[in-house]
């Protein structure tokens, strides 16, 4: 073959949401397609019926569509190698066990359960490395096989690793890889379901639907040599593989919920932004070396190759992609993050028509470089959106002193003759009342920032006052002095 067009493939098992380490697979598969014009294709591999998930599949097709991975075929597109849903292709995996049961390179097993428990519990006594199947069923003869089939006893078919050199293939990020073959066991390609196992359809399926690069986890790396031993078995041409590292915790342990979240969705929920979980991501194993941290989608494209994947394992550091999140929070338009705000002063109580884009913009403005997720921008100043309920204890006691109540007082005087003020007019107004009451700024400014934000911590004093307008202002300093008098 002269160069075919690059034609890579995610093939998740539903597992009823997206794995971060799935969304690094999908993601350097999408970015090797897209960097040298080839396709990606999404394939499900479903075959295991004992991990069905209801509604799986959408979920994850949801979570792709989310971070704007778009694949050129899949279950849900058309394209020329389907159906691209693996329990949709049962009869072509059969086709080509037997296939390779003419070729002797498979062989019916009818072994009980019991039977291939107990091998594996002598193996065991035996303390050889790794149980493995004894090839007892490959000896047996046509006649026994076709009785046994014809009385209906329960099979599976096996592949038949034969004796030779070690089996050995070269990785884009691994190099060289050797396995030794006396440690390959003969494996299930059927199963007794009459479904075939991950090695058979995924072999099957890289090569029916010309699959030209591998790109998947490391976990996956053990079972390259039985993919190998099949394409040889077959007589097809290998794909060239990339075994992507593994996501760590931060104690290098392997990634894993207990330390933190590994599903797409729960990212989704917490406010992450997609750009920004791309960006951390793509990072996880790969860099362009030369130190740059962030990315647009475009410009990872454009960069990304699979010769710069490093082996060693990728620590998920939680503190980074926050810090991404604060990165492309503040570089998003505020068209694209309006609707979030609305979406958040929704889900908590607020009614949301009464603010306008104007309004939410100024918010947006004060609050950009004090926020890490979009919903921050309602639940850490609550008091754009009304009045302080309560008032923080600990800056009250603080900050709200004998005089207060008379300069605060005295501070609405002075914005009472503002006339339409800005932002400056404000200022001015406080200014004033310092100087015909003698008292220091800091006298007017902390009980004022408690008054109208109950807080003692926010964007700057005057911006707050700016944003709420006068009429607000007035009422809220009015309701302090009533509180704390
Ligand atoms: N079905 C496997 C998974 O769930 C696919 C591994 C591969 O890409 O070969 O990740």
């Amino acid at each position: 073959m002269i160069n075919p067009v690059p034609r890579v493939r995610f093939a998740p098992s539903p597992t009823g949401y997206l794995h971060v380490g799935g969304l690094r697979t999908a993601l350097y598969n999408y970015l090797f397609a897209k960097n040298c014009g080839g396709q990606f294709i999404l394939r499900i591999e479903d075959t295991d019926r004992n991990r069905y998930v209801e509604g799986a599949v959408v979920k994850l097709i949801e979570a792709l569509k989310w971070v704007n991975i778009d694949y050129d075929e899949g279950p849900d597109k058309n394209g020329n190698y389907g159906p691209y849903m693996q329990s949709e292709r049962l009869d072509i995996y059969k086709k080509y066990a037997l296939e390779l049961v003419e070729k002797k390179h498979a062989y019916y097993c009818f072994c009980t359960p019991e039977r291939l428990q107990s091998l594996k519990e002598e193996q065991q006594r035996q303390k050889m490395p790794q149980a493995k199947y004894d090839k007892h069923c490959l000896h047996l003869t046509k006649e026994e096989i076709d009785n046994n089939l014809k009385s209906g006893m329960n099979y599976v078919i096996r592949l038949n690793v034969t004796e030779g050199d070690k089996i050995s293939f070269q990785d884009i990020v691994r190099d060289r890889v050797e396995f030794d073959r006396e440690n390959i066991d003969d494996q299930v390609l059927i199963k007794s379901d009459g479904y075939p196992t991950y090695h058979l359809a995924n072999v099957v399926d890289d090569h029916l639907m010309k699959i030209t690069h591998v790109i998947r986890g490391e976990e996956w790396l053990s079972s390259t040599p039985k993919h190998i031993l099949l394409y040889n078995y077959f007589g097809w041409e290998k794909p060239v593989f990339a075994h992507l590292p593994l996501l760590l915790n931060p104690d290098r342990s392997k990634l894993s919920k207990r330390q933190g979240d590994v599903a797409v969705e729960d990212y989704k929920d917490k406010g992450y932004l997609k750009e920004a979980l791309i960006n951390f991501v793509a990072l996880l194993g790969w860099s362009a070396g030369d130190n740059q941290e962030i990315y647009c989608i475009e410009e990872l494209i454009k960069k990304f190759s699979l010769e710069r994947v490093n082996k060693s394992g990728a620590v998920f550091d939680q503190d980074k992609l926050k810090w991404l999140n604060e990165i492309h929070l503040r570089s998003k338009p505020d068209n694209e993050i309006i609707p979030i705000i609305r979406e958040t002063l929704k889900n908590n109580s607020f009614d949301e028509r009464i603010f306008s884009d104007e309004y939410l913009g100024k918010i947006i403005v004060s609050m950009k470089e004090r926020v890490s997720f979009p919903q921050e921008y309602v639940l850490n100043c609550r008091y754009f959106y009304e009045a302080p309920v309560e008032y923080d204890k600990e800056t009250a006691t603080k900050r709200w002193k004998e005089d207060s109540a008379k300069l605060m007082q005295k501070l609405i005087d002075e914005i009472e003759k503002l006339d339409n003020p800005e932002k400056h007019d404000y200022e001015n107004a406080l200014a004033t009342a310092s100087e015909i009451t003698g008292s220091g700024k800091g006298n007017f400014i902390h009980p004022l920032r408690l008054s109208v934000s109950g807080t003692g911590s926010g964007p700057g004093v005057y911006d707050i006052l700016d944003i709420i307008g006068k009429d607000e202002t007035i009422k809220r300093i009015k309701k302090a002095i009533a509180v704390f008098s």
